[in-house]
């Protein structure tokens, strides 16, 4: 008898679960390695799940290190979709073959071409401008003008920059070769070096603090390194950054370099359309505005406004060259900088 009465609950309860938890039988979900920081994206996937009732699988780590797992993995790789905080790793991914076009009316409509793969690869985020940075006081601002102009005498053993090992710096060069051709942007490279006030060293944080502390008097950083030092509770780093301004160089031509964090769909995704939605809820607009303030970088789209912080630094004129040709001349900056003596 208690047998049958347990089978009898059995049954009667079975369609009941059935109705109740459709979402998680049907198992939503997308799977999503990140290069971005868990506590930079979190929020904006937890409002995603809460609205389409679709599942966020998290796995942050090194932008590197995940694209060698995504290699590895290959076509078992339970990853949907890949978020990078440069272009130039997107590209990697995809010559690495480990992601898919794809694509959206959505996504097309809003994403500038300049800041998407060509073949729907990848997709810009946000942006992330690499200006000029100069120390109040010791800088004429009058005095600057270009990326190029950085080579000249003027400027001897007064520029602080971080290394040719990284990305930033190897985008930017790959910028101006696509600009002013390898041998004009070789031989601005030999005179940038000349004009290190030291060798490099740290990140570009570090660049700021040395041009805060009277090493040099420009520092070539990304924008949300001072907006994070301006927003710091730490005293010392708003102090320190409080001490430079903005300089967007090249506005009488190509614009100031600029790169995206941005998103890739891997070879193996699974959960195809779940991923595209997730692309399409982080390009919507008020996405846009928690995901750029958040990270101190501009929205990718132009309808969407930049926070104070930004705003106070001026509208600015950007390179459009698109990202994926940076990354195609990605090696050919790495071996031109190299030559050049930029440790
Ligand atoms: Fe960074």
């Amino acid at each position: 008898m208690p047998f049958l009465k347990t089978r009898l609950l059995a049954v009667l309860i079975a369609p009941l679960l059935g109705l109740l938890s459709p979402p998680l039988l049907s198992a939503e979900e997308v799977n999503l390695y990140s290069a971005r920081k868990e506590k930079l994206i979190k929020t904006l996937l937890d409002r995603f799940t809460a609205e389409t009732g679709i599942q966020v699988n998290l796995v942050t780590g090194k932008a590197d290190a995940l694209l060698k797992r995504l290699a590895s993995e290959g076509k078992n790789s339970p990853a949907d979709l890949l978020i990078t905080t440069d272009a130039g790793r997107l590209h990697r991914a995809k010559s690495a073959r480990v992601t898919q076009g794809f694509g959206s009316p959505i996504l097309d409509a809003v994403i500038p071409a300049s800041f998407r793969d060509p073949e729907g690869h990848w997709y810009g985020l946000s942006l992330r401008a690499r200006p000029i940075m100069y120390v109040n006081g010791r800088v004429d601002p009058g005095q600057l003008s270009t990326y190029e102009a950085l080579a000249e005498p003027a400027w001897k053993k007064r520029i602080c920059i971080r290394s040719s090992g990284n990305i930033y710096n190897q985008s930017l060069v790959a910028s101006m070769i696509a600009s002013d051709g390898t041998e004009a942007t070789e031989a601005w490279a030999r005179g940038l070096v000349e004009n290190f006030a030291r060798p490099p060293r740290g990140g570009d944080r570090d660049q700021i603090k040395a041009a805060a502390a009277g090493l040099c008097d420009i520092a070539i950083a990304n924008t949300y390194y001072l907006a994070g030092m301006l927003q710091s509770k730490d005293a010392g780093q708003r102090e320190a950054a409080g001490k430079l301004a903005v300089f967007w160089p090249n506005q009488q031509g190509r614009g100031t370099h600029v790169n995206v964090s941005g998103v890739a769909l891997t070879g193996s995704a699974r959960h195809k359309q779940n991923a595209i939605r997730l692309v399409e809820f982080l390009v919507s607009k008020e996405s846009q505005q928690w995901y750029a303030r958040v990270n101190g970088e501009y929205p990718v789209r132009r309808d969407v406004p930049v926070f104070d912080i930004l705003r106070a630094w001026g509208d600015f004129k950007m390179d459009t060259v698109n990202l994926s040709r940076l990354g195609e001349l990605n090696p050919q900056a790495l071996r031109l900088m190299d030559r050049a003596g930029w440790k």
